[in-house]
């Protein structure tokens, strides 16, 4: 086995395709190498070492110790020095690197060789005994706190100390007596704690150093981020062994970081910082303030200190040059680190860099656009989950942030408004055009006309499957659920958090994004849909093979559907537009109804209504398809429950408040989300689905004239498990079409199926597809029926699960794969096999996941359907499972 790969002077025995054996550093190091950049010669030691030393109880291959000696032999040969040298010492940086860059593990070590007596050697070369005793106190600093576990807090102590005393300010004004005496003090230091000195010996500094971060692969920190992120620990981490270049030698001599574009935005422009006369981590760690890079960005930020550009101008010439090779090589925006020692520029890290997702967007296409990748690999450049970042307003980052309370990221987006405490309060705001937050101790579905209203929903209780969250999701809505430090008191019409008391009318805003809660009203960044994201969007459409159909009920939902790309509307949930203000006494007359005939009279109220709900949304949707559900929840949801309110509703609809009591016992249910609801309402009560049907029908006829295209509405009847129970809905449905079409004498179109949302329904879907023409797979119901499981209960402890690894993901933000979807697995293949044709989509939440979307594409569903504000999501990631 190789245990030492080499690089430097043009050439290098790795490359950048080998990051699991070398680390992601390292293998990049290598690659810049063999690109004829400047990069100080070095070497790497292989994650293979890091896998042995903990199967062999902490230690390392026989011949580790003779490869990384002749290794070091012919850096020291490419550099003319030696390692260990008294005359001519090589100094090395020992750095840490695995496959993934890994907060946690060992930091850095520079200037590795440095001793009282190479110290000398060094000032003597260098002609500067002040630049080689700041090596060497950093290097005492940097081992001491890495290796030896002496805290760098001890040093600073010092030196603060000692500055204090001769008056200085500045690390500036220390000379190299000064540096030396420190360095004295620091020796003495390490000794006192350690019981032992500093060690003298560079190959057991060296070893000490490379046994470091070995041993910190298995650090608490490092252990942690694993876990977190999902890294084996058989990955392990390789060290690279570097000889030094010093940006730390004077007014020439720099060291910096940078972007080839700008991380936040994406504009196409060297973005990053550099520090004159330093070493290392001082860019990052914040002693001085670092300069520009570019004069364009100096003049921007206003600075006074001169460029990279105006300071060294050689240096940053070819610096420019080699961002440009590197960025054209690896075909992607680039993070790098670099010094420049006396003029000349040394490369010293090159890395895929992080990015916004607005930046991830416009680097994407212009990278596609400058034909430097396709459009194919643009697409996949950008992380559809991340796209929700960019379809909300978002707070400004340069505004300040008081945060008040902290709750779930239920809902993203950030909203302000003044606080309201009820939802009637928010729509009445709304009237008078007033921007409102809805603030709730939870919600229930009698919010939400107010949570439309609102601009968002703050709730003290629930979690991110709360009604508030599911809801204002579905809305696109900014959401924080679950801020349990609010106290609502709502007689006194106040909310308190923490002792500070904020009345109704005050000002808040919401960052569902983070589940900060601010007070005041902050600046806000408005969406961006134009440019590069309809590029993008352009280029997604052109290879996906799924459908995007958007879950909408509202006009304004629809609307938005449309603007976001939708090509349809997979679920319509009609009991949305029965919470409506001027139509909700009419659904309670209904409920509260003795007889049919009272049903029918009270659905008689609301055909019109509803049919004007269809006209607007097939008006909207111009011949698109919109499946409209039939009436889901249980009816109990549309009686009032509070006493005041159910007053209230006894005096408009001139019935006893007993009487309401009374309706309310009746339909009262141990277990809604398996009781009387679904399906179960139309064979009760099939005058219900009559009225619907109708409306539909009626609106169909009166769409088709008004747009001039033709409307096909998909009827769907929720939660079947058996196809007797499908077959009853659809003779009333057809019947009703008969009579529509008798009465107008127009011939109607219209498709009737089933939404499989129950294990019964899939198994039995072979049969039931005889009846049903489409499949709507309904994943939330199906993962709660699945796994036995109420969404609304599942909050204390499915998370729990997550976090003890017993489920990967909650199965109701992304489909579970095994369970749920083998279910939907079947149901396609036996609905297909009785109808081969038949159109199969899915509507709720998972719809807008990207992992379950690609789930969809690969079981060969024909659209997902989503909440408005996740169609883009849906678009790029049906695409991305289409590459
Ligand atoms: P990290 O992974 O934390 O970025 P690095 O190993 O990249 O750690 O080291 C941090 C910094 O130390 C580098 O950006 C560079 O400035 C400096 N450095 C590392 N090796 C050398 C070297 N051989 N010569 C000069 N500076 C170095
Ligand atoms: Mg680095
Ligand atoms: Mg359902």
């Amino acid at each position: 086995t190789k245990w030492v790969y080499t690089f430097g002077d043009g050439k290098a025995e790795g490359k950048a395709d080998m990051k699991n054996l070398l680390g992601g550093k390292g293998a990049n190091l290598a690659e810049m190498s063999n690109l004829g950049l400047p990069v100080p010669p070095g070497f790497t030691i292989p994650t293979e070492v890091c896998t042995y030393y903990y199967a062999h109880g902490q230690t390392y291959p026989a011949e580790l110790k003779g490869d990384v000696e002749a290794a070091l032999a012919q850096v020291g040969q490419l550099t003319g020095k030696s390692f260990g040298d008294a005359a001519n010492p090589l100094l090395v940086s020992v750095r840490s690197g695995a496959r993934a860059s890994m907060p946690g593990m060992m930091d850095t070590v520079l200037n590795l060789g440095l001793n009282d007596e190479t110290v000398e050697a060094v000032a003597r070369l260098a002609g500067d005994r002040r630049f080689a005793y700041d090596s060497y106190r950093r290097f005492i600093t940097m081992y001491s706190d890495v290796v030896l576990g002496v805290s760098h807090h001890h040093f600073e102590e010092i030196l603060e100390h000692y500055k204090l005393q001769k008056g200085f300010n500045l690390d500036t004004e220390l000379s190299a007596d000064d540096w030396a005496v420190l360095v004295v003090k620091y020796k003495e230091k390490v000794a006192a704690e350690l019981g032992k000195p500093f060690p003298q010996d560079p190959h057991e500094q060296l070893w000490g150093a490379i046994g470091a971060v070995f041993s910190s692969w298995m650090n608490a920190r490092a252990i942690t981020y694993r876990r977190l992120h999902s890294i084996p620990e058989s990955w392990g981490t390789a060290v690279n062994v570097q000889s030094m270049v010093f940006g730390n030698m004077g007014e020439t001599s720099a060291t910096g970081v940078a972007f080839t574009r700008n991380p936040s935005t994406g504009e196409n422009a060297l973005y990053g910082e550099f520090l004159v006369n330093a070493q290392g981590e001082d860019v990052v760690a914040g002693i001085r303030t670092p300069q520009d890079l570019t004069e364009k960005a100096r003049k921007a930020a206003g600075s006074d200190k001169p460029s990279m550009e105006l300071a060294l101008p050689e240096a940053f010439k070819e610096f420019e040059r080699i961002s440009h090779v590197l960025e054209n090589h690896y075909r992607d925006m680039q993070d790098l680190e670099f010094t420049v020692e006396k003029g000349k520029l040394w490369m010293l890290q090159t890395r895929s860099g992080k990015r916004t997702a607005k930046a991830a967007l416009r680097i994407a296409v212009e990278l596609a656009a400058e034909g430097l990748i396709t459009e194919e690999e643009a697409i996949g450049r950008v992380d559809p989950a991340a796209l929700d970042q960019l379809l909300h307003p978002a707070i400004d980052p340069k505004a300040e942030r008081k945060v008040i309370a902290t709750g779930l990221p239920a809902s993203p987006g950030a909203a302000a408004g003044a606080i309201v405490f009820t939802a009637d309060e928010a729509e009445a705001a709304k009237e008078k055009g007033l921007k409102v937050i809805l603030v709730r101790v939870e919600t229930s579905p009698e919010d939400i006309h107010g949570m439309h209203a609102a601009q968002g929903i703050l709730t003290a209780r629930g979690g991110m499957t709360s009604h508030a969250a599911v809801v204002a999701r579905g809305m696109g809505k900014p959401c924080v659920s679950g801020a349990g430090s609010l106290r609502i008191d709502a007689a006194a019409q106040t909310l308190t958090v923490n002792g500070q008391v904020f009345k109704k009318g005050d000002h808040i805003t919401i960052d569902g994004g983070t589940g900060q809660v601010l007070s005041g009203e902050v600046a806000m960044l408005q969406p961006e849909l134009s440019g590069e994201f309809a590029t993008l969007m352009g280029w997604a459409d052109k290879v996906r093979k799924l459908k995007v159909r958007a879950n909408a009920e509202t006009p304004a939902d629809a609307r938005m559907a449309r603007s976001f790309g939708a090509e349809g509307i997979g679920l319509s949930r009609t009991e949305h537009m029965f919470f409506d203000a001027g139509r909700i006494l009419a659904v309670r007359e209904m409920i509260l109804a003795d007889d049919e005939a009272g049903r029918r009279a009270a659905l008689a109220k609301l055909l019109p209504m509803q049919r004007d709900d269809f006209v607007e949304l097939f008006e909207i949707m111009k011949g698109l398809p919109v499946t409209i559900r039939l009436l889901d929840p249980p009816l109990h949801e549309f009686l009032p429950h509070t006493a005041e309110e159910t007053e209230e509703v006894a005096k408009s609809l001139g019935v006893d408040v007993e009487r309401i009591e009374r309706r309310n016992k009746e339909l009262h249910e141990v277990n809604p989300m398996l009781g009387f609801r679904g399906c179960r309402i139309a064979i009760a009560f099939p005058e219900i689905a009559e009225m619907q049907a109708r409306a539909i029908f009626e609106a169909a006829i009166i769409a088709a004239k008004t747009t001039g295209e033709a409307v096909v509405p998909e009827i769907m009847v929720p939660l079947i498990a058996t196809k007797a129970e499908f077959d009853i809905v659809d003779a009333v449905i057809r019947k009703t079409a008969d009579a529509v079409e008798k009465e107008t004498g127009e011939k109607l179109t219209f498709q009737v199926g089933t939404m499989i949302e129950l294990p019964r329904a899939a198994l039995r879907a072979e049969e039931i597809a005889k009846g049903a023409e489409f499949f709507s797979f309904g994943t939330n119901d199906l993962t709660q029926t699945t796994f036995g499981v109420s969404r609304d209960d599942a909050g204390t402890f499915l998370g729990p699960y997550v976090q003890k690894g017993i489920i990967e993901v909650d199965p109701f933000v992304s489909i579970d794969v095994d369970g749920v979807g083998e279910l939907v697995k079947i149901g396609v293949e036996r609905g297909r096999k009785s109808r081969p044709d038949i159109k199969l989509g899915i509507c709720g939440e998972h719809g807008g996941d990207p992992a379950s979307v690609a789930f969809c594409h690969e079981v060969g569903l024909n659209y997902v359907s989503c909440s408005p504000f996740r169609v883009p999501i849906a678009r790029l990631a049906a695409a991305q499972a289409a590459l």
